[in-house]
């Protein structure tokens, strides 16, 4: 690493109050971390709770968080030395990523960030610029992994009374929500602006929240968690459509069952007139189900939706059966129902009056419908934070904003956020996209105007970061980062199912 990259850096010899606030008369300190403005008391804290006047300093009230790697057997121990500070016998200290995690904010943003950190791995000059960003425009995408109906598309989502978001499009197997965003943030009551921030807040931090569908379910919603519908913990997410369910255990069942209806909202299979079952020569059973024929074996709208069999509200499975034509069934054949998740299923033979009755499945036939829960992967609920870093926040990164949209564009500029990695959506801006599951806890915070406050870090090579019109004279290397705020950082351990965030990926 080269010595210019610690040569008395801007930042380096400032006080917390006088980077990111004001002394002001009576020990009172103003913070200036975002739009709010808040003066602050001595022993008070501003009003989203994050910094505080202790003893008449702005003071951030939550650590920085460090990620650190653990080394494992094979790895190569390299000393760290930042060609600055005397090595303090840390042998993995070149292995620490500085997150913006209780890293503050300036404001306005044009001010360089807080913190701008270059590191020397693997042989290369690397800068990482890290900062809380203030997301107005952000919400969350939830994905909901049920075949129950939570609620028509569109439909509104509720918390505390008011409106946070809506129900999207659903899924393969799972109901999704799209909660937050700038107008529920900003475009309706200041209570539907509050409650939404903390609807969000709480969301990310992986925490519980209870979530109401207009004319649908109440559903209890923590990423990672399984979902609690209407009162009832979600086990299973489906394996599959009801037809996909049909061509997936067809052979399975061929030769112990006379014919197979796979219950869906959406797409129920029948196997006597499915291809699966023409493949196995399966004879027709006579047996119609209600609803409309897409193609051979495959019907929509058998039912409306809801919390019944297969998300319909069918709770008599028999009540899907719309005509036994006589001319075709036989008394003696068999049939079996079931739902994608195998969390319900009957088995019937048809009596001498052309009736189905419910019988004892037979043991075959069990062990197909167990097979199906089997293959089922547990229900969870994703929560994924989207929000818009194409603002101004990139002043706090370089002069010229548009050249660092540019790089990150080209893959030139890693994001990261929380060290986690993130998925940049294409076209104008950088509209970011991250799992919360995979960052480190509690990375979220918020500000009242209402706005989340959400950890990102650009990392890129130190002369791609001079190219773009970056804040050359606020760089610091990770050591001086290390000594003046490693004891008292956080760090917390990488999460091996993340890339490095300082690898080229
Ligand atoms: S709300 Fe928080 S970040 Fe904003 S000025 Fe007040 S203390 Fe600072």
């Amino acid at each position: 690493m080269s010595p210019e990259n610690t040569s008395d850096p801007k930042n380096a010899a400032l006080s917390m109050t006088e980077r990111f606030g004001a002394r002001e008369a009576d020990g009172i300190v103003r913070c200036d971390a975002c739009p709010v403005l808040c003066r602050i008391r001595p022993g008070k804290s501003g009003a989203c709770g994050r910094y505080s006047n202790s003893e008449g300093e702005l003071t951030r009230t939550d650590p920085l968080v460090l990620v650190q790697k653990t080394l494992e057997d094979g790895d190569t121990m390299i000393p760290f030395n930042d060609g600055a500070s005397e090595w303090d016998g840390n042998l993995i200290r070149n292995e620490t990523f500085v997150t913006a995690i209780g890293s503050g904010t300036t404001y306005p943003d044009y001010k360089p960030a807080p913190f701008i950190v270059s590191t020397d791995y693997k042989g290369l000059d690397t800068v990482t610029v890290v900062s809380e960003g203030i997301f107005s425009y952000c919400g969350v995408k939830i994905k909901i992994d049920t075949d129950k109906h939570l609620g028509h598309e569109t439909s509104a989502v509720y918390c505390k009374g008011e409106r946070v978001g809506h129900v999207t499009t659903g899924e393969y197997g799972s109901q999704m929500l799209s909660l937050g965003g700038v107008n529920h943030l900003t475009g309706g009551s200041k209570k539907e602006g509050r409650i939404t921030c903390e609807t969000l807040l709480a969301l990310c931090n992986r925490g519980a929240v209870e979530l109401t569908i207009d004319g649908g379910s109440s559903v209890i919603v923590e990423a990672g968690k399984a979902p609690i519908i209407d009162g009832v913990k979600e086990q299973r997410m489906r394996v599959g459509c009801g037809s996909a369910t049909i061509g997936i255990f067809a052979q399975q069942w061929h030769g112990h069952v006379d014919d197979v209806i796979v219950v869906d909202e959406h797409i129920t299979g029948v196997l006597s007139e499915h291809q699966a079952g023409k493949c196995l020569n399966i004879p027709p059973s006579g047996i119609k189900v209600n609803g409309r024929r897409s193609t051979p074996g495959r019907y929509f709208n058998v039912a409306n939706p809801g919390l019944g069999w297969g998300g319909t509200d069918i709770v008599d499975p028999l009540s899907i059966i719309k005509d036994i034509d006589q001319n075709v069934a036989r008394p003696g054949q068999t049939l079996l129902l079931t739902t994608t998740t195998g969390e319900e299923s009957s088995f019937f033979t048809l009596n001498n009056d052309y009736q189905l009755v419910q019988t004892e499945m037979p043991a075959e036939i069990s062990k197909v419908v167990n097979r199906i829960g089997e293959n089922c992967e547990p229900s969870l609920c994703s929560v994924i934070f989207i929000g818009g870093a194409g603002g101004s926040l990139r002043a706090g990164v370089t002069e010229n904003p548009v050249k660092l949209t540019r790089s990150v564009k080209q893959s030139l500029t890693r994001v990261s956020m929380g060290g986690s990695p993130v998925y940049i959506w294409p076209g104008g801006g950088i509209t970011i996209m991250v799992d919360v599951t995979r960052m480190p806890t509690n990375s979220f915070g918020y500000v009242p105007t209402p706005a989340i406050v959400a950890p990102i870090e650009f990392t890129l090579p130190k002369d791609l970061y001079q190219e773009l019109g970056g804040h050359m004279d606020y760089i610091v290397s990770l050591g001086s980062v290390m000594e003046q705020f490693g004891e008292d950082a956080r760090k917390d351990n990488w999460i091996p199912a993340n890339p490095w965030p300082l690898e080229k990926q």
